[in-house]
């Protein structure tokens, strides 16, 4: 019987791991790799047949044996895997490089948000009024009939309470979604000492059809002064320099007497058309003039129900639509455009 000789064998051995070497360095696919992994690792792989000379071995040195074959299939495997890491971080790179992304080019649906015309306009009148010293107060939306109507000048039998058909809650007839921001200025008035200029906005309620002209809600801001002496002069100056910063121009208005409850006298502020210049155009109804809001000075019996002694204060109040202002300035021409959603309106 042929001995064998251990060292030939580990010879032989070192040439095969060698050779898988070199196979693993050339420019494979992963498929190639695990072909080669196959080749050298496999259960029939030249490498595992060396088993075979396990007996033809002197029993000293088949231990030996073993454990040149397993070192040699563990750095074989080391060199699979680092072949296959390089390949896979080649493949990851080149895919990145395929799908590459310009972060910086715009796209091309995209449509940021901007805020509603009807708050843009309410933050503009909130930063003019504020800039002529008026505070901003503020009340409930859902008001007891106290507030909206008796406060106001406006009894149980008024007829103006019919004018503003409110929304009634099942709380009971007192309870009621408000009708006019005045509510949130009788509030203010019993806590504030005259002299104050304030306002307020929000939304209001009437019970109305919906049409291109009326909601039943709507948005209004009221201002009111009240000081020693407040005449329908100061009154007149203040709104004019209100509008003039409004619509960024002077404009000439006018005032004509109107019926308010709470306030005596009474008037219809009327701008001139800020779109004809009074010349008459289809959104003034060719009049030139277009009504604006409502004003007058404070009914001394309001002050003195807020606890104001109207012998020595006077003061003024004036209210208006935000919607109105709203559709004037961007040229809008349907209220329910403001509220439906509709994206035509903003491009
Ligand atoms: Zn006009």
């Amino acid at each position: 019987m042929q001995t064998i000789n251990i060292d030939d064998l580990r010879k032989e051995l070192d040439e095969i791991k060698d050779e898988a070497k070199k196979d693993f360095s050339q420019n494979l696919t992963i498929k190639n790799a695990n072909q080669i992994k196959a080749k050298y690792l496999g259960s029939k792989s030249q490498i595992t047949s060396f088993k075979k000379y396990m007996k033809d071995l002197k029993p000293e040195d088949k231990p030996a044996l073993g454990k040149i074959i397993n070192e040699i299939q563990a750095e074989i495997e080391g060199n699979f895997n680092e072949k296959i890491k390089a390949l896979k971080t080649e493949e990851l790179n080149a895919k990145l490089a395929s799908e590459k992304i310009d972060v910086s080019l715009p796209s091309q649906n995209s449509k940021s948000g901007f805020i509603h015309p009807l708050d843009e306009v309410t933050q503009e009148m909130t930063q003019i009024f504020t800039e002529l010293g008026f505070s901003l107060v503020d009340g409930p939306e859902v008001e007891n009939s106290y507030y909206n109507f008796t406060a106001l000048n406006t009894g149980e039998d008024h007829p103006a309470r019919d004018e503003q058909d409110t929304f009634y809650t099942e709380l009971g007839s007192e309870i009621l979604l408000r009708s006019h921001t005045s509510s949130i200025q009788i509030r203010a008035m019993e806590k504030l000492k005259p002299p104050f200029r304030i306002f307020g906005h929000g939304r209001v309620y009437r019970n109305e059809e919906v049409n291109a002209r009326k909601m039943p809600f709507f948005h209004q801001l009221e201002i009111m002064m009240v000081d020693k002496n407040v005449s329908f002069g100061h009154m007149k100056w203040f709104l004019n320099e209100f509008l003039n910063r409004f619509f960024g121009k002077n404009i000439p208005t006018r005032l004509r007497p109107d019926y308010f409850p709470f306030t005596e006298p009474s008037a219809e502020l009327d701008a001139e058309c800020v779109f004809c210049n009074g010349k008459g155009c289809n959104t003034c109804g060719g009049k030139g003039w277009l009504e604006l809001m409502g004003c007058g000075m404070v009914d001394p019996n309001v002050l003195e129900m807020a606890g104001i002694d109207s012998k020595k204060y006077s003061g003024f109040a004036a209210g208006l639509g935000l919607e109105r202002f709203t559709m004037l300035k961007h040229k809008i021409n349907d209220i329910r455009l403001l509220f439906n959603g509709d994206q035509r309106l903003y491009s």
